[in-house]
């Protein structure tokens, strides 16, 4: 008995030796700034890189600044699953659950950038998945409608975005092929699955002058494209490759 107590002392005395050069050199997290969502977070630095180096780094090209000032400020992190929060700001997407993925942080400022968002701008969304881009979307416009066709995602999403304070994002479970023609027209339309085609009902729903960014085509081959709404006809341009998850119907 009295071996081991004498066996175990260094140990402690060099812990608290560890412990207090570590306060001493301020090797201790030091709080950081709030986020939107209220707490203090230990990613804002992965979030700072991921601006510099992902958005608008070399070979990128987001250059709206108040899409970078709200991608350096959403925590990513808070809309991922647990055991893959570690890779919250990496370049790649992330899998969310029931087969779904939150896409990787470059496509989802190429997107909001193409919808040119303005602060009196109401936005519908169709595929809500982790609520991620809905809340990057809602400091940047008025209101965003948000609708998921997988319920508890929806419903997942829904409590994600309350909780960390995004009060003007209306989330719904549905099959956003319909729209939502109760809050139509829309200043703009964003698609984060891929149909084949364009839905006519989101064209419908969309203002005069307004702009919908859509993933179309199959699995392999499909194309982002930015759409135009104009008096009489519709401007298409396709900006850019990319892989979706597919649009589903009820
Ligand atoms: N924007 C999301 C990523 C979405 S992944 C984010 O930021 O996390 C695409 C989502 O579209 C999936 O969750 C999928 O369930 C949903 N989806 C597929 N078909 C749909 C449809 N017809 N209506 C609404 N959502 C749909």
């Amino acid at each position: 008995m009295k071996m081991q107590l004498t066996a175990r002392r260094p140990y402690g005395i060099l812990l608290l030796a560890m412990m207090s050069w570590w306060s001493f050199w301020g090797c201790d997290s030091a709080p950081e700034p709030p986020n939107p969502g209220g707490a203090a977070d230990a990613f804002a630095q992965a979030r700072r890189r991921m601006v510099e180096q992902q958005l608008a780094g070399f070979g990128r090209d987001i250059t709206n600044r108040r899409v970078l000032e709200v991608m350096g400020q959403v925590p990513r992190h808070e809309f991922v699953p647990a055991n893959v929060v570690r890779e919250a700001y990496e370049d790649y997407p992330l899998p969310i659950g029931h087969g779904q993925t939150i896409s990787q942080p470059y496509i989802v400022a190429f997107m909001t950038q193409c919808l040119e968002p303005q602060p009196h701008h109401r936005v519908l969304e169709i595929g809500t998945g982790s609520g991620y881009q809905a809340a990057v979307l809602s400091p940047l416009v008025k209101e965003v409608y948000t609708i998921e066709i997988i319920e508890p995602l929806a419903r997942q999403a829904e409590a994600t975005l309350k909780r960390l304070g995004y009060t003007n994002v209306m989330v719904k479970a549905g099959d956003g092929y319909l729209g939502w023609p109760e809050h139509a027209p829309f200043d703009s339309i964003i698609v984060t699955c891929a149909p084949e085609k364009v839905p006519e009902p989101l064209v419908r729903q969309l203002k005069e002058g307004g702009r919908m960014i859509i993933p179309v085509g199959p699995l392999h081959a499909q194309d982002l494209y930015l759409l135009v709404k104009e008096k009489d006809r519709v401007r298409q341009q396709a900006v850019l490759p990319v892989r979706f998850v597919p649009m589903t119907r009820k």
